[in-house]
């Protein structure tokens, strides 16, 4: 039994977790950096431990401050979130090897998704189709070995990155030549892993992903796809469920294939497997996230489920209960940033005026209030706007007046909101054709 989960995570996150947490009878634990004192996730929490300076380094990242927090509150389990240490196999393990439960993948496991080279191996393995590129790490000589067999444009990727960084795109040998050592270095700075490895660059693809819960009874199921494809630098912006570009029987075929995936590593708790699809409808196997994701409430509004309250039911080893998931309607996410609308830099401040939109099938999900100051030491989210309808159209209508209802001002703040309204008028995004390089082209 859990009885009590520590939060290690903030902002919107962690006010979800809260919610799904009280719903279950269940008490929670928020910590906080200095920064986040007045943090809606520090007011709703029953316990609120503060754990260090502004610095993520030395408080939402720092693994002794957080177990200190664990003991002295008493909790007897730990919901990483996403971000942080969400996908930390040491955290994991510390947090079990203390006697709690890590609300999430086991260490194992999170080690060897994390390694997206790792990943590849065994869904080549499973015959799952992977996009074409090296078979493992390269140097500058079998980097250009497998160019011969694939051609430019490649990208560079690290076999530990994720979030979008660590992505080059690489058109001809000299910039192979150049950009290959400043992966590297890059990618043994911000990830403590050198490997890098290569893929063929994907002419205007879309983005595609699966949500998978599975249970420690070796129970997986495949809870539909979401389409991720707007996107600003491999970040994404909005998301929706299902893809409007894929059909039953290619949503059957994904499905499969991730349960397998799943099933053969022993995967346990909610993850998401990554694909790209070309303009030919072809998947290509991308990475697994091991967490909860930021997207996750699309798939929510339209199966009728709630993912975190199984991400907590399947920790304390309860069996996955869904018989079949029936898909309803359409939900589309938008996630709306504190940052400059035209130069995209973050934009914090004080919130002197909020009006969060509501009405028919309209959520948000923040942790931001009137009053609150967004501090400016951790990402620019500071909330999502998910919508419902009952078909693409009506979400979208629903959509445009949702973010017209929106309001959030506040000296010195700005947002994306009139940006997601641009990207939402746009055909290719109304007619559902929009691949990742949607939003680079409005900006030219
Ligand atoms: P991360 O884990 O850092 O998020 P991913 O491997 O999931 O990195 O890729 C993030 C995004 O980068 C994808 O959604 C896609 O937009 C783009 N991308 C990744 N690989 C390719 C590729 N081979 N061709 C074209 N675009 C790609």
């Amino acid at each position: 039994m859990i009885r009590k989960v520590l939060i290690a995570n903030r902002g919107e996150i962690a006010v979800r977790v809260i919610r799904a947490c009280r719903e279950l009878g269940i008490k929670t634990v928020a910590i906080y950096s200095e920064a986040d004192r007045e943090s809606m996730h520090v007011k709703l929490a029953d316990q609120a431990v503060c754990i260090g300076p502004p610095e993520a380094s030395k408080s939402y990242l720092d693994i002794p401050r957080i177990m200190s927090a664990v003991e002295v509150s008493g909790a007897d389990a730990v919901h990483p979130g996403y971000g942080f240490l969400a996908e930390n196999p040491r955290f994991a393990e510390i947090v079990q090897a203390s006697g709690k439960v890590f609300i999430g993948p086991n260490a194992e496991t999170l080690a060897l998704i994390g390694d997206k080279i790792r990943a590849k191996e065994v869904a080549k393995k499973l015959n799952i189709p992977l996009v074409p590129g090296s078979d493992g790490p390269v140097d500058f000589k079998s980097a250009l070995e497998v160019v011969k067999q694939i051609g430019y444009p490649v990208v560079i990727k690290a076999a530990g990155g994720g979030g979008g960084r660590g992505i080059r795109i690489v058109r001809d040998e000299r910039e192979l030549r150049e950009k290959l050592p400043l992966a590297m270095q890059e990618a043994k700075i911000a990830f403590g892993d050198e490997r890098v490895y290569i893929e063929k660059y994907l002419i205007n693809p879309k983005h595609i992903e699966v949500q998978i819960l599975a249970d420690t009874h070796g129970n997986v199921m495949a809870l539909g796809e979401r389409e991720c494809s707007i996107q600003r630098r491999h970040q994404k912006l909005i998301e929706e469920a299902p893809s409007p570009s894929i059909d039953d029987k290619q949503r059957k075929m994904l499905e499969e294939m991730c349960v397998e995936f799943c099933k053969h590593i022993g995967y346990v708790g909610a993850g998401t497997v990554e694909f790209l699809m070309d303009q030919d409808g072809n998947f290509y196997f991308m990475e697994v996230n091991g967490r909860i994701q930021v997207e996750h409430p699309v798939t929510e509004m339209i199966t009728g489920t709630d993912i975190v309250k199984w991400q907590i039911k399947v920790a304390m080893g309860e069996k996955l209960s869904l018989s079949k998931v029936e898909r309803r309607g359409y939900a589309v996410e938008f996630r709306i940033n504190a940052e400059d609308p035209n130069t995209f830099m973050p934009s914090p401040g004080k919130i002197t005026n909020l009006y969060l939109p509501g009405g028919p099938g309209v959520r948000v999900d923040t942790h931001v209030y009137c009053g609150y100051t967004i501090p400016p030491y951790y990402d620019s989210l500071i909330a999502k706007l998910i919508v419902w309808g009952s078909d693409r159209k009506s979400a979208i209508e629903r959509a445009k007046r949702a973010l017209e209802e929106f309001v959030i001002e506040g000296q010195g703040l700005k947002t994306n909101i009139e940006f997601h309204k641009r990207v939402i008028s746009t055909r290719e995004f109304r007619e559902g054709k929009h691949h990742i390089r949607l939003v680079e082209e409005m900006l030219i």
